[in-house]
């Protein structure tokens, strides 16, 4: 299977060919197809599967759609990925930008341990796409900088790790203040029971992919 049998626009693929993608990987192949028609994954991929691809190419195609037909809507956060270290929510920022560097769509990372005062200025500026770790989301969020209201993209990434780190009250209050009708991807390399009943309490009829 090539990229081209995968019903992606343009301006993507001439990106993945940028970045030098010749052929998707298994996660990609599996999940690219199941993310653009609309429904819910569990993904159970580690890091290295190619899996940051597997939801950025989809989401950003569907993002774009949707603003192509009303360029001039103001940007209002509609895709929110959750992941647990800075270093990840950096590399997936860094994914957004090379995928979508052919599209009209903004993207930004948060993270703690830094001053908020470049990240609350890209949030007033207006985003697409907000890449997250739960901690600095939640300070942010009682702030007043970022509504959740318009969230129709969700990616809980590395969620086993997340609970690891002790993460799992945060990304519950995070969770209650998301819109009940959105796409919710989930991703794990482990299905330890207590990660399993996260999954299948905020999944809504999921399509499987393991790699
Ligand atoms: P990830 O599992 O998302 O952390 O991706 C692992 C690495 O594989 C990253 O450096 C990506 O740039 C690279 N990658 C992802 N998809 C492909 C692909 N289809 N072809 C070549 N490299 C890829």
């Amino acid at each position: 299977m090539q990229f081209s049998d995968l019903n992606l626009i343009e301006p993507i693929r001439k990106a993945l060919a940028e970045e030098g993608y010749t052929t998707p990987t298994p996660i990609q192949q599996q999940a690219i197809p199941i993310l653009l028609n609309r429904r819910d994954l569990l993904g159970c991929a580690q890091t290295g599967t190619g899996k940051t691809a597997a939801f950025a190419i989809p989401i950003l195609q569907l993002l774009n759609e949707e603003r192509s037909k009303n360029p001039k809507a103001p940007r209002r956060i509609k895709t929110l990925i959750l992941t647990p270290t800075r270093e990840l929510a950096i590399q997936i920022d860094e994914s957004f930008a090379a995928y979508g560097r052919h599209l009209n769509l903004r993207h930004a990372v948060i993270f703690g341990g830094v001053s908020q005062h470049s990240q609350v200025n890209a949030l007033k500026a207006g985003l697409d796409v907000l890449i997250a770790t739960p901690g600095r989301l939640l300070d942010l969020m009682n702030q007043g900088f970022v509504s959740l209201r318009d969230v129709q993209f969700f990616v809980l990434d590395e969620a086993d790790r997340m609970l690891d780190m002790g993460f799992i009250h945060d990304v519950r209050k995070v969770i209650t203040r998301l819109p009940e009708r959105r796409q919710t991807l989930f991703f794990s390399a482990t299905m330890p029971p207590d990660v399993a009943k996260l999954a299948d309490t905020i999944l809504h009829n999921p399509a499987k992919v393991e790699v």
